[in-house]
């Protein structure tokens, strides 16, 4: 670059010039010596380059300070080793903030693009027993995320040396006329950054990521249910440019129960009672969800349909208080087949207690309900076509 010249006359400003001056004619030369507009002239780029150091001295103001009382030599002594001549990618990178706020956002060196950007959410696919929601149950799961790729610092580019990129000369954005318009597309070839690595990073092959697996242990509380999605902060994929990770959303589903329908916090059953046990009334045992029994007292005189309630035996409220109940259908069991001895005495009961066919108007409603009953099957499948919103 031949003899330094010094800094103050570099950007044409007085010795005591403020910062906001200092910046204004850094800005100016910025501008008119950018490689953009100065393409195959080695002259210009000399002349931007000695701006930028000269600006990055003199808006510093340590480093001002040092160059005032002791000059190049000062800087050097003092570890700053000045000068951007070996590559215009550094200076970008250095002041792409600068030139974000000269050329406004995007439009400039792609100044928007390399800012910190926050990673992808991740989405994990839990299915758990209807035990494990009613106990709540902690998993162990494992997944494939990307983070940044260390040697390269998430840059891509081998030992992190970057350059601006040769085919938008850094602006990230290309511009080309179509049908007599002038149309800015994002930059192909550097993705809208504006800068290229040198040579790809040969640990991540130039994306900058690589792939992680991480072992998480999930805790699923009590009570949830299908569709719940529990969050855990920070565990998706990590960000570009050094951002945060995005977070791990863990989506539930509670398997069918072979023995109960859950409904919110409700668990439904049917018990099918005798004949004699369903006009003289009596009590049953029945299998409670995670474990034990649960006596279920059957009034005389039922009607198939009645419900027996047994409070607090379902599944916990899910960030609330208390639990859901167990909710017992009641039905009759009648034998399709009978022995002699069964027809005989059925018979002499039907003596003792005549019943006439009966006939009522029960309304529309009433007999659309049990036509609907007919047609499906058990109560499992009327209640899950209920819930899946039949
Ligand atoms: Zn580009
Ligand atoms: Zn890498």
């Amino acid at each position: 670059m031949g003899a330094r010249r010094d800094y103050y006359e570099v950007l044409g400003v007085a010795r005591d010039a403020d910062g906001k001056t200092i910046k204004a004619a850094y800005r100016k030369l910025a501008m008119q010596f950018h490689p953009d507009r100065n393409p195959d002239n080695p002259e210009a780029e000399d002349k931007f380059k000695e701006a930028a150091e000269a600006y990055e001295v003199l808006s510093d103001d340590n480093k001002r300070a040092v160059y005032d009382r002791a000059g190049f030599d000062g800087l050097r002594s003092g570890g700053f080793s000045p000068g951007f001549q070996g590559d215009l990618g550094d200076i970008f990178s250095h002041f792409g903030d600068i030139f974000a706020e000269f050329f406004g956002g995007n439009a400039g060196f792609g100044g928007g693009r390399n800012r910190p950007m926050v990673g992808a959410d991740l989405r994990y696919d839990l299915e758990i027993s209807l035990e494990d929601a009613l106990t709540g149950t902690a998993r162990s799961v494992e997944l494939t995320r990307s983070i940044a790729c260390q040697p390269c610092a998430g840059t891509g580019a081998k030992n992190g040396q970057l350059t601006v990129c040769a085919v938008c000369g850094g602006r990230g954005q290309v511009v080309q006329g179509r049908g007599g318009f002038m149309i800015a597309t994002t930059c192909r070839a550097c993705a809208g950054r504006g800068q290229m690595a040198k040579e790809a990073c040969p640990s991540c092959g130039g994306r900058g990521q690589v792939d992680e697996q991480k072992k998480l242990e999930v805790r699923v509380p009590p009570g949830v249910d299908t569709g719940v999605r529990l969050r855990l902060q920070g565990e998706g994929d990590g960000g570009q440019n050094g951002g945060p990770h995005g977070d791990l959303y863990v989506f539930v589903a509670v398997t069918p129960h072979e023995m109960f329908v859950r409904n919110g916090p409700d668990l439904h059953c049917e018990l099918a009672v005798g004949f004699s046990m369903a006009c003289t009334g009596g009590s049953a045992l029945l299998p409670r969800l995670g474990g034990g029994e649960v006596e279920v007292k059957v009034p005389s005189g039922m009607q198939p349909g009645d419900l027996v309630r047994i409070n607090g035996a379902g599944l916990p409220r899910l960030g609330g208080r208390g639990s859901g109940d167990m909710i017992v259908h009641l039905t009759v069991h009648v034998p399709k087949k009978l022995d002699d001895a069964q027809r005989k005495v059925i018979r002499e009961l039907d003596e003792l207690m005549p019943v006439t066919p009966e006939f009522s108007a029960t309304g529309p409603d009433r007999r659309e309900t049990q036509n609907k009953k007919r047609k499906s099957g058990g109560l499992f499948d009327r209640l899950r076509g209920a819930l899946d919103g039949e």
